[in-house]
């Protein structure tokens, strides 16, 4: 591999101009779309491709595609993926170029694909001093957690060379232009989980001929931060939320039936398989304690897997990131959100790195937009700065020429 101040060298010859950059995050930025809806997303970024000596695959599992960059020495490859949708939020940024359609780029996934759009402009530029094959793989529908999954279900595997290593990288909040980097969980698992509880309708005011399935969900919603707070280890890192309670429509009729729909996160796998046990026993117990006439049912959807960074593929990019970046790169937090980005290496079986990049404008740093907020609006310049140079240097700590 070479040595990482060589990457600095090479990275600072590149002769790509990027000004287009702002005018295309803009654009995107503008014209959200949903998710599976990103047609015109992926046209721009399809145009955009066309500018560069790449193969096109398009169309993968809806609108997702890929650029493979090709150079004419043997190497190992390596791919960088970027999301492109949007969210349902009315947006409340008060930038000039803000949606008006109703949707909003509110987790950034515009910068995300401008970043990896420069990274290729980056690379096309640097040709001589790179070899292998570097794949740029722009996908749809992150944020209903199945774009991965589609494009790996219409044959992603057999359309693409296999990587060696997979990249991926998600703009937070923190000082614009700061890169988070740890190897290990960088984002977490995630479930959610339907709970229906059983119980006896009756006359408001007659508690007695009823069995309260209302207090019956209202104890659980309780006893389930006794979980966290009593069985979970201090120090290891669990959430449960409840994300939807329904019971009853009426006020004067006590209800036959509540529904919990809960939402979960953690590091730690094994973890969440001891937390949901004591979910079991305590729906369960609470069921039982109120005579329920029916057992409660559980129904687990949208699990999401742990964003856990193979170690040495960490410390190569780090050290890398090291030279580039300097104090601008520091050790991450984890972050409490989730990803479907592993999927990918995970279906080839190969090492992944994922990282951070902090986004907030200085003077929203004590207390800045999160991602999803109607607000959040990443600091132009040193964000997309930053995702640019970060994505070209991990890229290349796998291809530069020693
Ligand atoms: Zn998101
Ligand atoms: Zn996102």
């Amino acid at each position: 591999m070479p040595h990482p101040n060589n990457i600095s060298e090479i990275l600072k010859s590149h002769t790509a101009d990027l000004k287009w950059q702002r005018e295309f995050y803009e654009d995107l930025h503008q014209h959200p779309e949903l998710s599976h809806h990103e047609e015109r997303t992926a046209a721009q970024i399809e145009q955009k491709l066309r500018e560069f000596d790449c193969e096109l695959i398009t169309g993968i599992g809806g609108f997702g595609m890929a650029a493979i960059f090709r150079s004419d020495a043997e190497g190992p490859t390596v791919l960088m993926r970027a999301d492109f949708d949007a969210l349902p939020i009315t947006e409340e940024t008060g930038v000039d170029f803000a949606s008006t359609n109703g949707n909003m780029h509110a987790c950034g996934h515009d910068m995300h694909a401008t970043a990896l759009l420069g990274a290729c402009a980056v690379i096309d530029s640097l040709r001589g001093q790179w070899s292998g094959t570097f794949i740029a793989l722009f996908q749809p529908a992150e944020e209903t957690s199945d774009g991965a999954k589609r494009m790996i279900a219409d044959g992603l595997i057999d359309k693409l060379p296999r990587p060696d290593v997979c990249l991926a990288q998600h703009v937070m909040p923190g000082p614009a232009g700061q890169v988070q980097a740890t190897p290990g969980p960088i984002l977490a698992g995630c479930d959610s989980i339907r709970i229906r509880i059983a119980g006896r309708s009756a006359h408001a005011s007659m508690p007695d001929k009823s069995i309260d399935p209302t207090l019956i969900a209202a104890m659980i919603v309780v006893r389930l931060q006794a979980i966290v707070g009593r069985e979970v280890p201090p120090g290891e890192f669990f959430v449960i939320s409840v994300g939807e309670l329904h019971s009853g429509d009426k006020n004067n009729i006590i209800p036959d039936s509540a529904e919990l729909v809960l939402n979960t996160r953690y590091y730690d796998p094994a973890l969440a398989e001891r937390v949901y046990e004591a979910l079991h026993r305590v729906v369960e117990a609470e069921c039982a304690a109120s005579a329920s006439p029916a057992k409660p049912t559980f129904e687990y959807f949208a699990h999401g897997e742990v964003t856990d960074n193979d170690p040495a593929t960490a410390l190569a990019v780090r050290e890398v990131f090291d030279g580039v970046f300097g104090d601008k790169v520091v050790d991450a937090t984890p972050a409490t959100a989730s990803e479907d980005f592993c999927y990918l290496p995970q279906a080839w079986g190969v090492p992944y790195y994922f990282w951070l990049v902090g986004s907030t404008p200085e003077e929203l740093l004590d207390s800045p937009p999160v991602n999803h907020q109607s607000n959040f609006i990443p600091d132009y310049d040193p964000t997309v700065e930053a995702s640019t140079t970060a994505g070209a240097a991990a890229v290349l700590t796998f291809l530069a020429k020693s």
